[in-house]
């Protein structure tokens, strides 16, 4: 069975940083891409918040350097997805794509968050065209124009109040008679005059032509239906953490994203490390990924040397 020092699952930016930086402490960690390599921002179209891009890059550009730059220092990355863990017990035994098993000393899980989508054939058809699950990436394309957020908790307030400061209207589709944000996040939406709050309205359909996006088709409760002309869809219904392997075997919070000591990448398993957006409901930032697979590398390097 083959054994190796640092197994990292998941190849986001979380991921590759920690390759880089394990790789160059001489740990020869290997990297299992999953089933979407490169991770969410491979979905988006440029990246123009990341220090250093002053012009923007390209999320699979920036993924394709990340991933040279581990290579370049030993790291071994490798197409598959982890199917099973078993980590009562150390070294951690690993199944890839159900049948490659290996026993890792040590292991740093990045594994990420996928954004819920409502499901409807015409949301998939225009996913990048239109459609989009991160205002802070994509909103700055849709300058000046009318978009819509989907959802009514705090993510989605925050984006609609991100979006009204580029956009000349923002609308939110809510399903419900109310909002589910913080009073203060509710606020901030009723106080900003190019909002629309649209409630108990829910998404029929996304309407668009060659272009892209351009309108959604609402339905009430009762059948009635109305369109509203947008050239953007976000939502903002939540995002699942991909902790499913690790359910009964790591300490999750009430939505599953997995708990680190506070300011370290140390789950409840002595070994195991967390790092990206798997253990982060909150800031979900390229930027903010990358610095926690720094760190989840660091501490991991730390306990080997132990
Ligand atoms: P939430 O689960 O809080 O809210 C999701 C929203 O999407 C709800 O309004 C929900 O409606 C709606 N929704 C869910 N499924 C559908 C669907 N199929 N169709 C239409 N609407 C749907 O998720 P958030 O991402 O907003 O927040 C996650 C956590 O992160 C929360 O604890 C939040 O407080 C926190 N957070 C905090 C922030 C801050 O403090 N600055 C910023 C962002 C998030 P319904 O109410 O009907 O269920």
């Amino acid at each position: 069975m083959e054994e190796v020092k640092v197994l990292i699952i998941g190849s986001g930016p979380a991921g590759y940083t920690a390759a880089i930086y394990a790789s160059r402490a001489n740990l020869q960690p290997v990297l299992y891409e999953g089933i979407e390599p490169g991770g969410q921002l491979t979905t988006t179209t440029e990246i123009e918040n990341f220090p250093g891009y002053p012009e923007g890059v390209d999320g699979n550009r920036m993924m394709a350097d990340l991933r040279r730059q581990a290579e370049r220092f030993g790291a071994q990355i490798r197409t598959g997805a982890v199917t099973q863990a078993d980590l009562s017990s150390r070294p951690f035994h690993v199944i890839v794509d159900g049948t490659h098993e290996l026993r890792a000393e040590s292991l740093i899980i990045a594994t990420g968050a996928s954004a819920k989508y409502l499901g409807l054939p015409s949301e998939t058809k225009f996913r990048g065209q239109g459609v989009s699950a991160c205002a802070t990436c994509d909103g700055f394309f849709y300058r000046k124009k009318d978009v819509a957020v989907i959802g009514g908790g705090d993510t989605a307030c925050e984006e609609a109040t991100y979006l009204a400061s580029l956009c000349r209207k923002v609308y939110m589709v809510v399903r419900k008679p109310q909002l589910r944000a913080s009073k203060a996040m509710q606020e901030r939406v009723f106080r900003t005059p190019n909002i629309e709050v649209l409630f108990e309205h829910n998404t029929a359909e996304v309407l668009g032509d060659d272009s892209g996006v351009t309108g959604l088709l609402l339905r009430r409760s009762d059948g009635s239906e109305s369109r509203i002309d947008v050239a953007g869809m976000f939502l903002a219904i939540g995002h699942h953490p991909n902790t499913e392997l690790f359910a009964d075997q790591l300490e999750l919070d009430r939505e599953g994203y997995i708990k680190v000591q506070p300011g370290t990448s140390k789950t409840s398993v002595e070994g195991v490390f967390a790092a990206g957006d798997v253990k982060d409901p909150h800031y979900r930032q390229a930027i903010t990924a990358a610095a926690s697979g720094c760190i989840a590398a660091l501490d991991c390097e730390r306990f080997l040397l132990r």
